[in-house]
């Protein structure tokens, strides 16, 4: 099912999962590992499962494999896909095999820059160009991010909202928006959307915390606003895992409910490949 029908005809909260391809020895059985987390959380009926993919198409193989294992177990999937150092006939050649899949969304992505300044293919300098070229030869549901904060490359928030205005216009159809935890930085942004003319839906992403060392190594890829009371008790309690699945659990769980309270448009949780503090969370919501 394609996402702008998902987002647009809803007759309850969509929920999303995401997950990334396991990477080092013995793929196969962490992808088998993967498809039983997910397996799980389908009794929460989600509406779509995403699948990360390497700027550059570095792990394209292994990304590729999940989303037809995904298939195969009948889950709807939302490939992401980056355009950065990626050739134009290449990436013709990646959605032939996608639609050769049967898959019909695709969340279109820049990628991050190479950090070590290496020079390659840039056919594709922005996300922008990736929708248009996309649309030009596919009729996949498009899927685009947004930042509730500003891009981390972005000057500020609102030329990162001109720029996401320039993806919308090229034929995105739904944003899937960066992790935060700070919702009035959300409601923010949808009033600032609604500004710049930009009324497709906005889906949230929600981040369980799982561990100090997991978000330490996410915010500092990422523009995110931790809420000083949230940032003492995990500074207090680092070392204390159990403590702080437990609070992340309880404050995403807090999170949905506002969010839901506030009408938001879908739910999409960063699973990192676990489905024990999503399906705590969506118990706890109760839908
Ligand atoms: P763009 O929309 O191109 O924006 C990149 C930067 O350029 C922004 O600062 C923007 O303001 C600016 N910009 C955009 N268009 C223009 C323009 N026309 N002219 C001038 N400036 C412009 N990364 C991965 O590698 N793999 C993934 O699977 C992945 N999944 C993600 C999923 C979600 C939901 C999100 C929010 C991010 C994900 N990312 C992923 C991270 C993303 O690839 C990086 O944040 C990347 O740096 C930007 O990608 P983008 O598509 O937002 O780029």
């Amino acid at each position: 099912m394609k996402i702008s029908d998902i987002y647009n005809n809803k007759t309850s909260l969509p929920l999303s999962f995401e997950v990334f391809p396991p990477k080092g020895d013995e793929i196969d059985s962490k992808i088998d590992r993967l498809i039983d987390e997910l397996n799980i959380l389908k009794k929460f009926n989600p509406k779509l499962v995403s699948v990360t993919y390497g700027a550059g198409g570095s792990n394209r193989d292994t990304s590729f494999e999940i989303v037809n294992r995904l298939k195969a177990d009948e889950f709807n999937v939302m490939p992401h896909f980056t355009c950065i150092c990626t050739k134009r006939s290449t990436i013709r050649a990646h959605f032939n095999e996608l639609q050769k899949m049967n898959i019909e969304n695709v969340l279109a992505l820049r990628g991050d820059e190479p950090k070590d300044n290496k020079i390659c293919y840039m056919d594709f300098k922005y996300a922008n160009e990736l929708v248009e070229y996309l649309k030009s030869f596919t009729d996949f549901s498009i899927g685009i991010a947004g930042y509730p904060e500003g891009h981390i490359s972005a000057p500020d928030l609102n030329t990162d909202i001109l720029n996401l205005k320039k993806k919308v216009d090229a034929g995105g159809d739904v944003i899937f928006t960066q992790l935060f935890f700070d919702n009035s930085k959300f409601y923010n942004y949808l009033e600032l959307l609604k500004r710049n003319n930009i009324n497709i839906p906005v889906v949230a992403g929600i981040l369980p915390i799982s561990s100090y060392a997991q978000l330490d190594k996410m915010l500092s890829l990422a523009k995110v606003t931790i809420p000083d009371a949230l940032l003492s008790k995990i500074e207090k309690f680092k070392d204390n895992n159990d403590y702080i699945k437990k609070l992340g659990i309880e404050y995403a769980t807090n999170q949905c409910l506002d969010l839901i309270k506030n009408n938001v448009d879908g739910l999409h949780f960063y699973t990192l490949n676990k489905s024990y503090s999503t399906a705590k969370i969506l118990e706890n919501i109760n839908l």
